[in-house]
């Protein structure tokens, strides 16, 4: 049996016809960048997630980085990341000339640590970035009590959490803004790279708008520079067909978590969920001695698996120059040499979660 760490084509297959159709839309009318298909869109998921403003963009990187420069984080600013997630995160901050302030994640739920925010603040933090990191949502109420204390604005990257929630509340919608990408692997994914902004302030709805559009409040009305982001029409329509699933998507992935736990023995070694919150479960990643050992047996055994992330950012060779201490980071830094994702993904047969159950076992 071979397990492949993602497989979009079968996902593919089970909607074939209605993307076959609304790919042949885009095509016929020969609207491909703007036009009906990208508002479409950025209406359906305002209505999926109830926030009043969706912004669509180029990609998940791109958003962080327009929302960073619309509430004018720049040079001289601090920003608090967490110090395990996918560099998209910190590089934003770096891109509008700003510091990225790393802090270390929970033991239990992997997230940026509360408890270990308050030190990292200065007079010239402006912003905080919690990540949903794997499905997982972050501690938002917590997060907003801080962000209220210090007058700081909160971000949240979702690009791994569409649909989860936290008290019954959807993640993107706890922030002052929330950035998506529509990365083809993510749990709600295009045929190619996408993203989009997302917020209930109508300035900045405003200002984000005008960034990704080189600046034009109105057609050759550039009143600031800005760049050139923009979704195009065949990713908007595919990802307007697969916004319908995703509520059902979301439950498989769910429940094929519910399998893998099921399967493994050591509970030690499966994630925790973080009480009255829903992980969607972007990833399933288990926590193991012998690492080396564990991928070489699954891989033996043709299951895919992934590493994410073999570094804790702050000791990315990009972040040299800061001097971070491993003391400063203790969590992140055993964590990063524990981890394991197995193969995680709505279509994923019990069959083959027990398979990749029992060579974990095996070891
Ligand atoms: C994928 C990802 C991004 C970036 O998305 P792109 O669309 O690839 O630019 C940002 N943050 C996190 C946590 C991600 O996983």
């Amino acid at each position: 049996m071979i397990i492949p760490f993602v497989d979009l084509k079968s996902q593919y297959d089970s909607i074939q016809e209605h993307i076959k159709t609304a790919l042949a839309e885009v095509i016929s009318s020969s609207e491909f960048i703007g036009g009906h298909f990208v508002r479409k869109f950025e209406t359906d998921f305002a209505g999926f997630l109830g926030v009043k403003h969706v912004v669509s963009c180029a990609n998940g990187t791109d958003s962080l980085e327009i929302l960073l420069k619309a509430y004018n984080v720049g040079i001289g600013d601090e920003v608090i990341v967490p110090a395990v997630s996918w560099i998209s995160t910190s590089e934003a901050v770096s891109n509008v000339g700003a510091t990225p302030v790393f802090v270390d994640i929970e033991n239990d739920y992997y997230c940026i640590d509360i408890t270990k925010i308050e030190e990292k603040i200065s007079t010239k933090t402006k912003a905080i970035i919690p990540v949903h990191l794997y499905g997982q949502p972050a501690d938002m109420p917590n997060i907003m009590r801080l962000s209220k204390k210090y007058n700081l604005i909160v971000i949240e990257d979702c690009a791994q959490a569409h649909n989860a929630k936290i008290e019954n509340q959807i993640i993107g919608t706890w922030g002052h803004a929330a950035s998506f990408s529509f990365y083809p692997g993510k749990n709600l994914g295009a045929y190619g790279d996408a993203g989009a902004m997302v917020t209930n302030d109508d300035f900045i709805a405003k200002k984000i708008r005008q960034i990704a559009n080189h600046g034009q409040s109105t057609k050759h009305n550039h009143e600031i520079e800005g760049r050139n982001s923009r979704m195009d029409a065949i990713q908007a329509a595919v990802l307007s067909v697969k916004l319908n699933y995703l509520n059902d998507w979301t439950n498989k992935r769910v429940k094929n978590s519910e399998l893998y736990c099921k399967y493994i023995l050591s509970k030690n070694k499966v994630p925790k969920i973080r009480p009255s919150s829903n992980h969607v479960f972007h990833l399933f990643v288990v926590r193991v001695e012998k690492r080396d050992d564990v991928i070489k047996q699954l891989e033996k055994n043709n299951i895919q698996v992934s590493i994410h992330y073999p570094n804790a950012l702050p000791f990315l060779e990009c972040y040299k120059s800061y001097n971070h201490k491993v003391s400063d980071f203790p969590v992140s830094c055993e964590f990063v040499k524990q981890i394991v994702s197995l193969p995680m993904y709505p279509e994923l047969t019990e069959e083959q979660i027990r398979y990749v159950s029992n060579k974990i076992n095996n070891e």
